[in-house]
């Protein structure tokens, strides 16, 4: 029956990743064998939802791991100075998190490591423009916010926007 639900909220199997209408869901992994939406699992009985089952979800209807930039925001900075905002402890309970930004300048597809610091996880941080840049067009582009564990890089969140440095 959850599986069935599962359907029709839009997953669908966990084991057929490369089924030409499905899309993996970041931070998810290639295959999942406690996830309900394995298919020939939906006589099963109850066993409760996997990790991966529930960041799925989350981040299909939910997704306040990153509060702040959303996916697909079109933002637009000033100064370069640039923040984020997450749930603390909510996916990953270390005291400190691993920020990384991905930018891609031209949307050409070439992307840069541009941030990599591992930051307190206390649901915020600021990023001056003294260290970002600003004001020279240096920063119009694509950005791929990624926070993770520190001790399980795979357990993390990503969103992707967009930011205009005026
Ligand atoms: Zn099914």
């Amino acid at each position: 029956m959850v599986h069935e639900i599962g359907h029709n909220i839009g997953f669908g199997h966990t084991n057929s990743p490369n089924t030409w209408y499905l899309q993996k869901i970041v931070g998810t992994p290639d295959t999942d064998s406690n996830s309900v939406m394995n298919g020939g699992t939906a006589l099963n009985s109850w066993d409760g939802f996997s990790i991966y089952d529930e960041k799925a979800t989350l981040w299909l209807y939910d997704n306040i791991a990153i509060k702040y930039p959303k996916e697909g925001d079109e933002l637009v900075s000033g100064s370069g100075d640039w923040s984020t905002s997450w749930t603390p402890h909510y996916f990953c309970q270390e005291d400190y998190v691993n920020i990384k930004v991905y930018f891609d300048q031209f949307g050409s597809g070439n992307e840069v490591l541009r941030i990599n610091e591992n930051v307190k996880n206390d649901g915020s941080w600021y990023y001056p423009s003294g260290k970002f840049g600003g004001g020279n067009n240096d920063n119009d582009g694509n950005f791929r916010l990624r926070i993770s564990s520190i001790d399980n890089p795979n357990n993390f969140f990503e969103v992707n926007f967009n930011m205009f440095v005026d």
